[in-house]
């Protein structure tokens, strides 16, 4: 590696910034000088043969790997992060500046804003767009529509080693308190704690609080954002959160907003940071239909319906959002002390809580509308892992929390999958030793129903199409009245018990 190549790169991303609109022309040279200087360079010495007409997570990249050969960071992931958003952070602009210009494109249309802040997080590496390439996306059929599929190949995995060398390093720190507090604007990361040099956020008061948006470093679908709270304090699914996903809608019609229910099991993996996520992207279960429609005597101008959905979704639409959330907070507090023993459904053990809602606000037209799914976190010995949670034959497929993301209609699946479902293909083929254990018993029954495959694309087909099946359950398990007979029964009894 010689300095020459690198001082090549160093030119390239420089330009790569100021073809995707990040720099003007009269900030080249400041880059330029900025990189070098973090990059332990003193003389500018470009190769004129080594040019790089790469992408910026490429370029990123090379500069990386010279930083290491350099001896300038050593091969850690954690140090690799670091150098990455520092570097990049020279080309984002500081916190005020961001804010001015979103503002400024806001007064002429909410879309226009966050397209530049999506764009500038892209840009900047913040969200780690070549990484999540990698993932596995498609989608399935179902009979409420078509479902996501995503296996998350997105995060990178350290060696032992490594792993190892952060735990002799790693230091009790408490700064920022979460990888969700707003301290992490610009925060240069440390072992344990994710680099944010090149973070940004958004202000966005809502109903006299202060909060923040930004978009997940892992998008999983377009524009997946995080709303969070300034406050360091724990989810809370109460009138408040109806009235902010609501007020949110009210601002950025081109996004949903929706949260995590508030208790572990059926809650999200971060309880403590008060925080939604939103984005715009249509999942099924902003395109289920209504299954039939009920009154809210107390309510008469809210639409009231449940959902033809998996799990059970309530979903109640007004013009005025103020209704809205009343009707939702009636409904909440309804579900909160509800029990239908027969059902499994026991809302509290002595004074801990087991109701909750996984809520979400979009916009139809002019119309606010809000899905409240009902959810439930409660154990027994049947389910050590929560009555209605993915119970254990589907664990192979999905084991993790039910959250959000996954309510809507998006299954995002464990790395480990990407090769346990090639077993799967390969046992279909005819390879009986391909499968792993976990799997063996679905491989056998997919034989079974499928019959003898010889080509490996129907065999990839078959298993992309049960896993869709898979994760249909998944929904079905987590689901507190379920679609039959005698769940409809309890629904409405549930329903009665609204008036
Ligand atoms: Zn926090």
């Amino acid at each position: 590696m010689t300095v020459e190549k690198v001082c090549s790169w160093v030119e390239s991303l420089v330009q790569q910034a100021g073809n995707v609109g990040m720099i003007a022309s009269e900030d080249r040279v400041y880059c330029r000088n900025q990189l070098l200087k973090q990059l332990g360079l003193e003389d500018f010495l470009p190769d004129a043969a080594e040019k790089l007409e790469a992408d910026i997570p490429h370029i990123l990249e090379k500069i990386i790997e010279a930083a290491v050969e350099m001896g300038k960071i050593e091969p850690m992931l954690e140090e690799k992060e670091q150098l990455q958003a520092s570097l990049m952070n020279i080309f984002v602009p500081q916190p005020s500046v961001v804010n001015h210009r979103f503002y400024e494109k806001y007064e002429k249309d909410p879309a226009e804003a966050t397209d530049y802040f999506y764009q500038l997080s892209r840009h900047s590496n913040y969200i780690h767009t070549k990484r999540i390439a990698k993932n596995i996306h498609y989608q399935t059929s179902s009979a409420y529509g078509n479902l996501d599929i995503t296996i998350n190949l997105s995060k990178p995995e350290k060696d032992p080693k490594e792993i190892e060398k952060e735990k002799q390093r790693k230091k009790d720190t408490s700064y920022p308190a979460c990888v969700l507090c707003m301290e992490n604007e610009g925060y240069g990361g440390r072992i344990g704690h994710p680099a944010r040099s090149n973070h940004r956020l958004i202000r966005v008061p809502l109903e006299r609080e202060r909060w923040y948006l930004q978009y997940s470093p892992y998008v999983y679908y377009n524009e997946h954002c995080i709303l969070l709270s300034e406050e360091h304090r724990d989810m809370k699914i109460q009138a408040a959160a109806f009235r902010r996903l609501l007020a949110f809608v009210e601002k950025y019609p081109h996004y949903f907003m929706g949260s995590n229910a508030d208790l572990p099991i059926v809650g999200g993996s971060i309880l403590s940071h008060d925080h939604y996520q939103g984005g715009r992207y249509t999942f099924a279960l902003a395109k289920a239909e209504e299954d039939f429609t009920f009154t809210l005597p107390k309510f008469p101008q809210v639409h009231a319906s449940v959902v033809k959905w998996p799990m059970t979704a309530l979903r109640l639409q007004a013009e005025d959002r103020q209704l809205l959330e009343n009707a939702s907070e009636h409904v909440r507090q309804i579900w909160m002390s509800y029990n239908d023993p027969a059902r499994e459904i026991i809302s509290h053990s002595g004074e801990v809580p087991h109701n909750t809602i996984t809520p979400i606000a979009r916009r139809r037209g002019e119309t606010f509308e809000i899905d409240l799914v009902l959810r439930n976190n409660r154990t027994n010995e049947e389910h050590p892992a929560g009555i209605f949670h993915p119970h254990e034959e589907v664990h192979h497929i999905k084991k993790e929390n039910i959250g959000l993301i996954e309510v809507m209609g998006l299954a995002v699946l464990p790395k480990r999958l990407e090769t346990e479902l090639k077993g799967v293909e390969r046992y279909l083929l005819g390879e009986t030793e391909a499968v792993e254990e976990i799997h063996r018993p679905w491989a056998e029954e997919l034989k079974g129903r499928y019959g003898e495959i010889n080509e490996a694309e129907k065999a990839a087909a078959a298993v992309k199409e049960e896993t869709g099946k898979k994760f249909l359950q998944v929904l079905e398990h987590a689901g507190v009245f379920k679609r039959t007979e005698d769940g409809l029964q309890g629904l409405r009894l549930f329903i009665d018990a609204l008036k």
